[in-house]
């Protein structure tokens, strides 16, 4: 069960959930068996407010379930309580013996977007130097590549809001794309009522969401595309914008280049054009490009609805086309920025868990670079490996000739998280070791050779980047169940098992100080920051280069290119995959209750009780054709697999669509029916846009 207060003092640190990080105050206050009573803390980005999930997060801490012992599998094929000596010799002695007889490749690692940004780069730097393998991915290859691939190649870096929170109050107008912080992240929506007020708040989705019934009032707009035709949407707003001349001309001669190739490449795309694609009226479209036009202060925002495709580098790079065209990157009161998801999803993709990139956001085949970092982790560059793979390639290599053989999964619960699981599922079976680390025996850990009990968000001191690209620190409030113990830790015994060189710090503090020297003169540069500075309550945006006080606004003078200018890049609509005879569109989401895979929120009583089970949300014409009722149970199946849920009837959606949130395991796995097809560029999977058929279930 849960731990005790470290201090009769309160600590002010961040909800254990997503991106906004809102923050709070744990007081030891103990109440209604809770060793810590949650409380809203006033911060720009939330303003004091939670949202259910970070008001019921003390619940987390007293799970009756929680791991509190390493676990190996026994030769009766169950999962029994083990010393922590026992299963990191074993763990170690199995590294050795896979590596000695099929290469330091042979081992994988899969990290997390909910680390912190110590473990997320000491995770990096264990995989590098410690087991010597080119091959470690993480789960924000699922969330965040595509928009983070379409900022790199547009404006040099990529920061989820490269603006503070509060910029967006003023906003005249703001088009969302993708995104439902209306139940993913409501303390959000407070930055929304100033656009809300001014009518100007403008939604694309295909479902009439939370956040687009926001727009009802005022004078806003939903708009309710074909799923996957948000690209095609977008390269219609650009024809419009472009063909009469609504185009900031000034700003995109002196602060961009590639706008004759991207207004040949849209010639074709006239609103017409992209209303049979889709489904939108051309006239709407134009009006649409005319409004974004004339607003005085303009923000375009995505999400993960059109970045979680297999176009979606393409389709947030003709979002950020459309922005620099209207001049808002950089503009005071405008702007473009993605809503990151995961807690950490910002900081975990700038330290090093990227299969192609080392601390600082540099990549890892800079010979720069490996230079700068070797020398912080004490180690000649040449034993640094190139390159590894993305998570999907990196998952379904094992087994494989030339793949991996073992894996070690920090923070992540991928059997239930990866598009096409089954195959996931079936990849792991293949492994001859895996080891998970979760504070919960999650569906991925029930699979695993060797278990080992971490700690949770209020027993460790830590940084999580919000995201804003804001360092936040994460505070102790309690001493960790006996037998739990930190990543750092595991990593620090591993690596002296291994006989790796380098040095292996537990402090986070200690870490926290490598990890800036490591990113200094990097992208996502953090070398003047520090817990005891963040502990001052310093607002710290990266860039935060020594000597500075960071950046809260990045693009006001030039962007990160080398010669200052955004790039324009043209780019090519595919057509979705669209339902024929009787299929449905498939789309899957978040539910305010829960919180990616649910490990964590499916264990909190309050929100188990509202979201007990998998719904699939239908249509009443859809519904009504299939002989479905609310409440009853409805199989949706493809090539993939097949699940059942229970019905959920609503005018809400689109009548050639069916919503799925992606929270519920095992059978009730809404990725048993996604697509593990990737985009070329990000590797990010077609996790958006799957055709199902729906049938009652007798
Ligand atoms: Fe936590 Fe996100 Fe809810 Fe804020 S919006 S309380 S960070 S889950």
């Amino acid at each position: 069960r849960g731990g005790r207060p470290v201090t009769a003092s309160p600590a002010d640190t961040h909800c254990p959930y997503c991106a906004l990080q809102c923050a709070m105050t744990l007081t030891p206050t103990p109440a209604d068996g809770l060793p810590v009573s949650v409380e809203g803390r006033d911060f720009p980005t939330n303003r004091g407010g939670l949202c259910r999930k970070g008001w019921s997060s003390a619940e987390l801490l007293t799970a009756p379930d929680r791991l509190v012992s390493p676990l190996l599998r026994g030769a009766d094929g169950e999962l029994h309580p083990a010393s922590w000596d026992a299963a990191l010799d074993l763990i170690a002695d199995r590294i050795r013996e896979i590596q000695d007889q099929s290469g330091r490749d042979a081992i994988g690692v899969f990290g997390g977007g909910g680390l912190t940004n110590e473990k997320a780069y000491q995770l990096g730097k264990f995989a590098r130097i410690a087991l010597r393998t080119s091959r470690i991915d993480y789960n924000g290859r699922f969330c965040m590549s595509s928009a983070a691939a379409a900022a790199n190649r547009a404006f040099g870096i990529d920061r989820g809001l490269p603006f503070p929170l509060e910029d967006l109050d003023t906003a005249h107008t703001i088009l969302m794309l993708g995104s439902n912080v209306g139940d993913t992240m409501p303390p959000f929506v407070s930055h929304l009522q100033g656009a809300r007020a001014r009518g100007g708040l403008i939604v694309v989705d295909p479902r009439r969401s939370t956040t687009a019934r926001l727009t009802a009032d005022g004078g806003g707009l939903h708009v309710q595309p074909v799923p996957g035709s948000d690209l095609a949407l977008l390269l219609g707003l650009i024809h419009v914008v472009i063909a009469e001349a609504l185009h900031d001309a000034d700003y995109v001669t002196r602060r961009t280049s590639g706008f004759e190739a991207l207004r040949r490449s849209v010639s074709m795309w006239w609103p017409e054009r992209a209303e049979q694609v889709t489904g939108v009226p051309a006239t709407d479209i134009r009006s649409l490009a005319r409004r974004l036009a004339e607003s005085a202060s303009t923000y375009i925002l995505t999400g993960r609805g059109v970045e979680q495709h297999a176009d979606g580098t393409d389709t947030a790079t003709a979002a950020i086309n459309l922005a620099l065209l209207l001049g808002l990157p950089g503009r005071p009161g405008s702007g473009y920025g993605t809503l990151t998801g995961q807690g950490n999803g910002q900081g975990g993709r700038e330290h090093g868990q990227k299969s192609d990139q080392l601390p600082g956001y540099r990549r890892i085949d800079d010979p720069d670079a490996r230079a700068h970092v070797a020398a912080v982790w004490g180690v000649d560059p040449s034993i640094i490996p190139g390159p590894g793979i993305p998570a999907v390639q990196l998952l379904q290599s094992s087994g494989r000739p030339g793949g991996i053989r073992a894996l070690l999964v920090h923070g992540s619960n991928v059997v239930v998280s990866s598009p096409d699981v089954q195959s996931i599922r079936d990849a792991l079976g293949r492994l001859d070791l895996l080891v998970v680390s979760d504070f919960f025996l999650s569906e991925t850990a029930r699979l695993a050779d060797v278990v080992l009990p971490v700690l949770q968000w209020a027993e460790e001191e830590g940084t999580m980047t919000n995201l804003e690209g804001r360092v936040l620190r994460r505070r102790r409030a309690l001493e960790p169940p006996a037998g739990a113990r930190s990543e750092l830790w595991i990593m620090a015994e591993l690596a002296r098992r291994l006989e790796a060189p380098g040095v292996w710090d537990l402090d986070p503090a200690v870490v926290f100080d490598e990890l800036a020297r490591a990113s200094a003169g990097g992208l996502a540069d953090y070398s003047g920051l520090s817990h005891a500075l963040l502990d001052e309550g310093a607002a710290a945006h990266w860039p935060y280069p020594a000597g500075s006080t960071g950046t809260p606004r990045l693009f006001a003078d030039r962007f990160a290119h080398a010669d200052g200018s955004a790039r324009l890049v043209a780019v090519r609509s595919r057509a979705p995959e669209t339902p024929r005879g009787g299929e449905l569109s498939l789309i899957t989401g978040r539910l305010l209750e829960h919180y990616q895979s649910g490990t964590q929120t499916r264990r909190v009583a309050e929100l188990e009780a509202a979201q007990p089970e998998l719904v699939a949300q239908l249509h009443p014409a859809t519904a009504r054709a299939r002989g479905l009722v609310e409440g009853g149970r409805v199989r949706l199946e493809n090539a993939r697999g097949a699940i059942e849920a229970r019905v959920g009837v609503s005018g809400d959606i689109r009548p050639d669509t069916v919503f799925l949130p992606f929270h519920f395991p095992d059978a009730s796995s809404a990725n048993l029916l996604t697509s593990s097809r990737l985009d070329p560029i990000s590797s990010m999977p077609e996790f958006k846009n799957a055709v199902v058929t729906a049938t009652r279930v007798p």
